[in-house]
């Protein structure tokens, strides 16, 4: 069998989320969007799929996000900008890989997934990132399913048909009622406890206002801890808490904040330091006993976390799809955690992490489900979809998909009709 073209599909969609300075991702009132379908085909007639979005965000009746609230960086983007930004991506993908794996057999991922890594380092491809090598190799794997009639975690090694998921917050905002204050955070995790989350994690304010006389990146440990406690006390004893939380602390309030966590009985504690600052990792862990999760934006795939665990920085090591060039680099950092005894948690929502993690013999203890918001619906069924990719049952527990490759079930009425 052999590739024979890659082509991307777009069609029209809605988003109610804009990305703030950082990229992390804040409500809007809705507008226009586009959702890209990366369509891998051979000369057998089998097609393999990437799909960019999985989920569609609505407002919440009755809910108005005013653009006055939101803070200076989450001001839009000129549309020219943006649109740049998605055909960067999308000329990478048909001018620089396309060329390449055209002619290959599909059935060879590791092959190709070297081959486009090995093109990651000239200076020449600099745009030709570890999530764009995701698209791919998550379309390989899907095609892989497609043709022998299998899903994906089966053919990776299957071991449970469902995940446990818990509900990741977005970042902390400036809107009343939203996630503005500890309060807000309180109200929401109980929230999600009654609609079956079993677990809670809060991403607490990163910080994006970088206007006027503000110390950029001037964080608030207090806060944090503030936040952190209102959540314990509104959800009670029995629900498993975790925190990510503004990225950029120094050691001393990365183990002030540690401590405060350590008393309230969070399970893990996630990038509250630079990543690359293995020293400090290393100082912080050896002052805690709360669980320290990592790393997660660090480059380097699986030879980073590597490092991370031979240096005994992390408890849990962290993997992600988009983050590391796709469900192949993953894989290998699942067998490399099992070699160390390590367990691991798989960052991101998503087709691809729930098949990873009904493939996992470590220990992956929850799906991570969002990011979720006061203002925002998660749940609703996006139109290109027939079946939902990810819906949680009132145990808190997600079904892993079982149909052909990652499983997704395409409304292809819809997606022709929209198409841009
Ligand atoms: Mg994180």
């Amino acid at each position: 069998m052999k590739i024979t073209d890659i082509k991307i599909i777009q069609f029209k969609s809605h988003s109610c989320t804009k990305a703030d300075h950082i990229g992390h991702q804040h409500p809007c009132m809705p507008r226009p969007s586009n959702v890209s379908l990366l369509a891998i085909e051979t000369d057998a007639g089998v097609t393999g799929y990437h799909l960019s979005s999985e989920v569609i965000y609505n407002v919440k009746p009755g809910v108005v996000i005013p653009e006055t609230a939101i803070s200076q960086s989450l001001k839009d983007l000129p549309p020219v900008a943006l649109q740049n930004t998605t055909n960067a991506a999308h000329n990478i993908i048909l001018n620089k890989i396309r060329p390449v794996i055209v002619g290959e057999n599909p059935f060879e991922r590791e092959k190709i997934f070297h081959m486009l890594y090995k093109m990651q380092r000239s200076n020449n491809n600099a745009g030709l990132t570890d999530s764009i090598l995701s698209r791919i190799d998550c379309a390989l794997w899907d095609l892989f399913g497609r043709y022998c009639g299998l899903p994906v975690y089966q053919l990776m090694g299957g071991h449970r048909k469902q995940v446990s998921a818990y509900a990741s917050t977005m970042v902390g905002d400036h809107f009343p009622g939203g996630l503005s204050s500890p309060e807000d955070y309180a109200a929401f995790a109980k929230q999600c406890v009654e609609e079956g989350y079993r677990a809670v994690k809060l991403h607490t304010w990163a910080d994006d206002d970088w206007s006027g006389d503000h110390v950029i990146g001037h964080p608030d440990v207090d806060l944090d801890i503030a936040c952190c406690k209102a959540v314990r006390e509104a959800v009670g004893p029995d629900i498993e808490l975790m925190v990510d939380c503004f990225h950029y602390y120094d050691r001393y309030d990365a183990l002030k904040l540690g401590r405060a966590l350590q008393d309230l009985d969070y399970l893990w504690y996630e990038e509250p330091m630079e990543e690359y600052n293995v020293e400090a990792y290393k100082w912080l862990k050896s002052k805690l006993d709360i669980m320290i999760i990592g790393p997660e934006v660090a480059k380097g795939k699986y030879w980073t976390r590597a490092e991370w665990m031979a240096n005994h920085i992390c408890d849990i090591s962290r993997a992600g799809v988009g983050d590391m060039g796709g469900i192949t680099p993953v894989l290998k950092t699942i067998h490399t955690c099992e070699s160390f005894g390590v367990p691991l948690e798989i960052h991101g929502k998503g087709a691809a992490s729930l098949h990873l993690m009904a493939a996992m013999m470590v220990p992956g203890r929850y799906y991570e489900r969002g990011m979720l918001h006061p203002f925002l619906e998660y749940d609703a069924l996006p139109p290109w979809l027939n079946t939902p990719v990810d819906q949680m049952d009132s145990q808190g527990y997600v079904a892993v998909p079982q149909l052909p490759g990652l499983g997704y079930d395409f409304n292809w009425d819809y997606i022709n009709e929209n198409r841009v």
